[in-house]
């Protein structure tokens, strides 16, 4: 049995790493460039140790904000109860150092009380994620989709309450609609609890948010924005140039289908990778600078399966 030494963070997490933090909307709050997302391989789908060595790497490296839903991981639930055990393991006395983001509004249990927007399903849902990461707050709680069958001021007064009770220091929306989002930022706005960031999906194969004026919305409000799936899940990467690796989120198809591995999408990696070339980039630097490069985008929220995918990711801030 291998034994794993404890944990003390690099001392020069801050002065040696080339993290820049950037101003999250018009809040005091700094969010990293580059942000670690648990959505994939941090379950119990992925070895203890590997979702560890992540981690660890990533916080060594001054990137301190982690992103959570109460759905992930395999079974949904059980990134949330790695990081509990990392929690307890490695990160307690780091507490102050770490910003933590949930969510919920996506299925996660039985009935009509686990999923989209309800105040009852909110404030269970983040109960529960507390007690899966042995965290008495969040930094950060997320409505993860608008719910147009509840009624709005439901879905936000529970966003609201949810700060008042301590549970989280701040709220974010994430997959809202513009018009929704625009009431939001207003409804909380008048409440004192303003809206801390907008989470969407945003890359260079997808541009909603920037189509929809989403960004601009935000950008204009002093709304932060962090953009989830920035390599769209490993298309703008190298991990399909030749193929689908066994290892590889293509090859369970479930979220990444084989069909996406298009001779369209090849040529344009191939594009990608000739001009990352010129600029002394991999293909995934590439496309996480061009997100980086859209205005008002705070932070990207990358996922990662290995160190090596994550230290690559982190380059780009060099
Ligand atoms: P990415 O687009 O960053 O895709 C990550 C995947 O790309 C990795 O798992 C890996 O695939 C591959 N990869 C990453 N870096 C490299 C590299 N340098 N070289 C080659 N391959 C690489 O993001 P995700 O789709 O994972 O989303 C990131 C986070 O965003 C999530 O963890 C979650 O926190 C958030 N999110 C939020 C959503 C929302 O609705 N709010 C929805 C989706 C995500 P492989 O595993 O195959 O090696």
């Amino acid at each position: 049995m291998t034994t794993v030494s404890k944990y003390i963070a690099s001392p020069e997490r801050y002065t040696k790493s080339e993290v820049i933090y950037n101003r999250c909307g018009k809040s005091g709050v700094l969010l990293p460039k580059v942000s670690l997302g648990f959505w994939h391989n941090f379950g119990q789908e992925g070895p203890f140790e590997r979702s560890r060595a992540i981690t660890r790497f990533a916080f060594d490296h001054g990137i301190n904000h982690f992103d959570f839903a109460n759905n992930y991981g395999i079974p949904a639930g059980s990134a949330e109860e790695t990081f509990g055990r990392l929690m307890d393991e490695d990160f307690r006395p780091y507490r102050d150092e770490l910003f933590i983001s949930t969510k919920a509004g996506y299925l996660m249990w039985d009935g009509p009380f686990g999923d989209w927007g309800s105040r009852k399903y909110l404030m269970s849902s983040l109960d529960q994620s507390l007690q899966r990461m042995h965290l008495d707050y969040v930094d950060l709680f997320y409505s993860h989709r608008f719910d147009p069958n509840t009624p709005i001021e439901e879905t936000l007064q529970a966003l609201v309450d949810i700060v008042r009770q301590g549970k989280a220091l701040y709220v974010g929306i994430s997959n809202w609609p513009l018009e929704p989002l625009r009431k939001a930022h207003a409804y909380l706005r008048e409440r004192d609890v303003p809206l801390l960031i907008y989470q969407g999906r945003l890359n260079m194969l997808n541009r909603e948010p920037i189509e929809q004026g989403i960004l601009d919305f935000c950008h204009g409000q002093g709304v932060g924005f962090i953009a989830f799936s920035p390599l769209a899940q490993g298309l703008l990467t190298d991990r399909y140039l030749d193929g689908i690796p066994a290892d590889s989120r293509m090859a369970k198809e479930h979220f990444l289908k084989s069909e996406r591995r298009t001779p369209e999408l090849l040529s344009y990696l191939h594009e990608l990778e000739a001009k990352g070339k010129a600029n002394g980039r991999t293909i995934a630097q590439e496309a996480l600078n061009w997100v980086l490069e859209q205005k008002g985008v705070t932070s990207v929220l990358v996922g990662a399966s290995s160190v090596e995918q994550l230290a690559q990711n982190l380059a780009i801030m060099k």
